[in-house]
C-alpha cells in the first residue's frame, strides 16, 4: 500500500467535478499536512489541509481549499 499518487479522498475538483488527483507535493506542518493536488482530468491544482484530530494520528479530517 504505497501508491498514494491516485488517492480518492472525497475531494471533488471544482473545475470539472473529477474526484481523482495526483499528489504534486506535500508539506508537513505542526499538526497538519498540506498537500498539493492536480486534477487528473483537467489539471487544475488544489490544496488540501489534513488536520490531525486530537491524538489519534491516523484519524484526519480533510478540508479542500481553492488554490486560485
Ligand atoms: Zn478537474
Amino acid at each position: 500500500m504505497s501508491d498514494d499518487k491516485q488517492v480518492s479522498i472525497g475531494l471533488e475538483c471544482r473545475n470539472c467535478g473529477c474526484r481523482h488527483f495526483y499528489v504534486d507535493g506535500t508539506r508537513a506542518a505542526k499538526n497538519q499536512i498540506i498537500r498539493y493536488r492536480l486534477c487528473r482530468n483537467c489539471g487544475k491544482r488544489h490544496t488540501t489541509v489534513e488536520r490531525i484530530v486530537s491524538s489519534e494520528q491516523d484519524k484526519v479530517s480533510i478540508y479542500g481549499k481553492k488554490n486560485s
